[in-house]
C-alpha cells in the first residue's frame, strides 16, 4: 500500500526547493512540478527520499530506476538525483540569505513587527484556551504556517516562533494533553526546516535547533513523570525520532548526540514517574519501553544512514573523476 505524503511535508520539501524542478533549476521557473521518490518507494516518505521534478526529468528518473537496458531514452539514476537536489538546495539557500542582506530595511521591519504580532496573538490566545477547546489545534495549524514564511520572506520567522513556543512549554502542563501533544508537533515541524548542512556556522541553526531539543526535553520529562502523559511521551519521541531520519545521512554529529541524549534523559525520568498505587511499577516499565523503542529506531536510522552517505560519497568520487 502506498502511504499518503503529508501535505506539511510536500510543502516543506516544494519550499526548499522553490517550487522548482532540481535539474531544471531556476529555469524551470512556473513549469510543472512533482514530488518524486527518488528511491522508487513511494511509501518511503522521508525527506531525504524526496526530490522536485519536472514532468520530463521526472519519466527519466523513473526510466532510471528499472533494471537492465530496456528503452533508448536518457535515464536518470538516483544518485545523480541526489545530488542535483543537493546543488540545487544549496543555491536556493544562498539566494535567500542574498535576499535578506539587500531587501529593503524599513519594509523587512514592518514585516517583523506584523508577525510578530500575530505569533504572539496567537501564542496568547492558546495560553488563554482550554486543553480541549478546539481552537487549539486551529492556533498551532496557524503558527506552523509562518515556519515555511522564514524561506520566503527572508525574516527570521522561525526564532519569533521557537520563542513564543519556549513560552508555551514553560507552562505547568500537567493533566493536561492535547497542547503539549500539538506543540511537540510544532516542533518537529520546527525542526525539519533546520538547514544545518547547508549552513553549519549559522547561529540562528543553532539556537534554533537548541531551543527546540530544550522544549521536547522538558515536555518528555515532564510527561514522562506525571499520570497521563503516555501521549505526550509519545509525540515528543515521534518529533524527536523524525528529526533524526531527517539528519541521519547527514554530517551532523553533534546534533545527533544531543538528540540521543535527550532520548536518555527522557528515558530516565520514567522512573520518577510515582501515580497510581500497585500498579505504578508496570506503568514504568511501559513508559520506559516506549520511549527505548524510539531510541533503539533512532539508532537503526544512524546507522542506515551513515551506510547511505558512505555509499553517496563514492558516488560522488566517481562522479568528480568522471568530470576530470
Ligand atoms: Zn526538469
Amino acid at each position: 500500500m502506498r502511504l499518503k505524503l503529508s501535505s506539511s511535508l510536500e510543502r516543506r520539501v516544494l519550499v526548499k526547493n522553490k517550487h522548482c524542478c532540481c535539474i531544471c533549476q531556476n529555469d524551470g521557473y512556473g513549469k510543472e512540478v512533482l514530488v518524486h521518490h527518488i528511491n522508487g518507494n513511494n511509501s518511503n516518505n522521508v525527506e531525504s527520499n524526496l526530490a522536485i521534478l519536472c514532468l520530463v526529468h521526472a519519466s527519466q528518473a523513473d526510466a532510471g530506476l528499472k533494471k537492465g537496458k530496456l528503452g533508448s531514452g536518457k535515464k536518470l539514476k538516483p544518485d545523480a538525483i541526489k545530488l542535483y537536489k543537493k546543488l540545487w538546495q544549496r543555491k536556493v539557500e544562498h539566494e535567500q540569505q542574498h535576499r535578506r542582506e539587500f531587501l529593503d530595511l524599513k519594509e523587512r521591519k514592518q514585516f517583523e513587527i506584523l508577525f510578530k504580532f500575530e505569533i504572539h496573538k496567537t501564542m496568547y490566545l492558546i495560553l488563554s484556551l482550554k486543553d480541549t477547546d478546539k481552537r487549539v489545534l486551529e492556533s498551532f495549524d496557524y503558527l506552523d504556517q509562518f515556519i515555511a514564511e522564514d524561506f520566503t520572506s527572508g525574516i527570521d520567522i522561525r526564532t519569533i516562533l521557537v520563542d513564543a513556543f519556549s513560552n508555551i512549554s514553560f507552562h505547568n502542563f500537567h493533566s493536561i494533553e492535547i497542547i503539549p501533544c500539538r506543540l511537540a508537533k510544532s516542533i518537529g515541524e520546527l525542526l525539519s526546516y533546520y538547514s544545518g548542512v547547508t549552513n553549519p556556522t549559522s547561529s540562528k541553526e543553532k539556537y534554533i535547533f537548541n531551543e527546540c531539543l530544550i522544549i521536547l526535553e522538558d515536555l518528555g520529562e515532564d510527561a514522562a513523570k506525571y499520570e497521563g502523559g503516555t501521549s505526550v511521551l509519545k509525540a515528543v519521541c515521534q518529533a524527536m525520532f523524525d528529526f533524526a531520519e531527517q539528519i541521519s545521512w547527514q554530517d551532523l554529529v553533534t546534533e545527533k548526540k544531543k538528540l540521543l541524549s535527550t532520548f536518555e534523559k527522557i528515558h530516565k525520568a520514567c522512573s520518577e514517574y510515582k501515580h497510581g498505587d500497585v500498579g505504578y511499577k508496570k506503568e514504568i516499565m511501559n513508559r520506559q519501553a516506549t520511549v527505548q523503542e524510539f531510541l533503539n529506531n533512532t539508532k537503526i536510522v544512524y546507522e542506515e544512514g551513515r551506510i547511505e552517505a558512505l555509499r553517496f560519497k563514492k558516488f560522488l568520487k566517481n562522479y568528480k573523476n568522471g568530470r576530470k
